[in-house]
């Protein structure tokens, strides 16, 4: 795996797997640009997610809904009122930052010191925050008695009280821009699954229990975007609103947090780089029962959550129906007198209307991606010495799964046979299989090795009969990323045998 999220951030840029976004006019903070080699692989690892949660499941339907939304629905799911992450600004630099990373990155005596400013224990840093939260006024002595030291100048700062900073992006709709016609850019997936709730279950004839699935854009404004793409403004969620008569509920959040667990695995990120963090009572949002958060070791970062599994109650469908009052809705939920749908579905036993229960496994793509490149990344050093890099990626992630190389790329006789196999074998399905010319083998297999191409295919002299070995005619060197063994496979034979390996 990686040492640090440095040589992720080079390996990434140099072979065109991310770029940062709008660059030539000297970046935008927290926008990343995928490249030819990162959409492969985005896609490869948003195709595995759809194969796994959709296909090989008979409970589960997909969805992509559209990603600006009427204020209403985010008014409803309550983002409006609390989507909102603290946010302090430093009266010195006008610097503005996300209070708990800003808290969380000083040195251990300086948060210690800010624990014990507002009461709190420092080994319980949620808490922290919130008590800096809870009392503003106080926080902001604290943070400057504490010496809480400013990121981008380094010296101690004057700090204001924490306030709530929305992270919703607006956007007018239409050509009058006025007060009220606006949208938000949807901040996760999931509302998208909520309103469309009653068109899935009319159109499918689905009864409980049954999922939705759904992968696309969510937008964040956030106060800090940083960590390469682990913390972006634009990212990519993938998920699933499960769908759950009441009582069965925790049975079935047990039963998707073993699924998940198993997807990652499959994508090469082991059991034992995860831990399961049971989120404690007092930090779950109002809505949850309970919420595991999958914490991925991160380079760089440590532990941090790259998907987030929720025991959602009856709050989501409960607040975005009509009628709320006679649905027996157990969650907390605000009035909602401007939604034209009675959310409910037919209780599998009494075949009464009920609120269904909801698990959501909520990841991100980008968080996938950078733990997915995390894992494959490998440093070895070969028995004559030199070092090599290579991405051992799962073969149904490479970006490239086979490099076709013709030998000599101005004799015709040969290019012509790697032409040929490289249309044969992209012919299979199996995804990107790319004809390359470059002049240099040796180029080509330190390229290939970099970005994960699990094989390559090499036509040569004794290929076309030319070489020194008539018995190798109509045969290739087949050279395998991960052992560097090269095997001559017959041409006739070649699909096959790339097909048995890379299923
Ligand atoms: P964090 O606490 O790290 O801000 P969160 O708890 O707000 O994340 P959720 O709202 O649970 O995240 O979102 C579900 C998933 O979406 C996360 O597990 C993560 O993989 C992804 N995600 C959320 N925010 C971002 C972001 N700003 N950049 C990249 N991925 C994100």
């Amino acid at each position: 795996p990686a040492q640090s999220m440095e040589e992720l951030v080079s390996l990434c840029k140099r072979r065109g797997f991310i770029f940062q976004g709008s660059e030539i006019y000297g970046g935008l903070q927290g926008f990343w640009d995928y490249g030819p080699l990162g959409v492969e692989l985005k896609n490869n690892i948003k195709a595995s997610w759809w194969r796994t949660n959709i296909y090989e499941r008979d409970d589960m339907e997909g969805l992509d809904a559209s990603i600006i939304m009427h204020r209403l629905v985010l008014r409803h799911s309550g983002h409006e009122a609390t989507f909102s992450d603290p946010m302090v600004d430093n009266r010195k630099t006008k610097k503005r930052y996300r209070l708990d990373h800003l808290v969380k990155d000083q040195k251990a005596d300086v948060v210690a010191q800010v624990a014990e400013g507002i009461g709190e224990s420092v080994e319980n840093f949620p808490a922290v925050v919130a008590a800096l939260v809870a009392k503003p006024a106080r926080a902001s002595e604290v943070l400057v008695a504490a010496g809480v030291r400013d990121p981008f100048s380094g010296e101690v700062g004057d700090w204001t009280e924490p306030r709530p900073f929305n992270m919703m992006f607006k956007t007018s709709i239409g050509p009058v821009a006025d007060e009220d016609s606006f949208g938000y850019l949807r901040p996760e997936t999931a509302q998208g699954i909520f309103t469309n709730f009653k068109n899935v279950v009319d159109s499918t004839n689905r009864r409980l229990p049954f999922g939705i699935a759904q992968i696309g854009k969510a937008f964040r404004n956030e106060i800090t975007p940083r960590n390469f793409i682990f913390r972006v403004r634009e990212l990519e969620q993938m998920e699933i609103e499960f769908f759950c008569a009441p009582g069965t509920d925790e049975d079935w959040h047990e039963k998707w947090l073993r699924a998940r667990l198993a997807w990652w695995e499959a994508q090469g990120v082991p059991r034992e780089k995860i831990q399961i963090l049971d989120v404690p009572k007092e930090d779950l949002a109002h809505y949850s029962k309970r919420t595991y958060d999958l914490m991925y070791d991160y380079p760089t970062l440590g532990y941090e959550e790259i998907e987030g599994i929720a025991n959602r109650t009856d709050f989501d469908l409960g607040s975005h129906t009509k009628a709320q009052a006679e649905l027996g809705i157990q969650a907390r939920v605000d009035e909602n007198l401007d939604s034209v749908a009675k959310l409910t579905i037919p209780h599998p036993e009494t075949n009464k209307p009920v609120v269904p229960f909801v698990i959501e496994p909520s990841a991100g793509v980008d968080r996938a991606m950078l733990a997915v490149l995390s894992e494959a990344f490998t440093k070895e050093t070969l028995e004559n010495g030199s070092e090599r890099i290579v991405l051992k990626l799962k073969p149904h992630l490479a970006p490239i799964k086979v490099a076709v190389i013709p030998l000599a790329r101005n004799r015709e006789e040969i290019t012509n046979v790697a032409k040929a196999i490289k249309a044969d074998l992209q012919s299979l399905g199996l995804g990107r299989v790319l004809y390359e010319d470059s002049g240099n083998i040796g180029k080509s297999y330190r390229r290939h090795d970099e970005v994960g191409t699990p094989y390559c295919v090499t036509v040569d002299f004794d290929t076309v009969g030319k070489g020194e070995d008539p018995n190798l005619t109509d045969t290739v060197t087949v050279r395998d990323r991960d052992t560097l063994q090269q095997e001559r496979v017959k041409i006739s034979e070649l699909a096959g045998w790339i097909q048995a390996r890379l299923r």
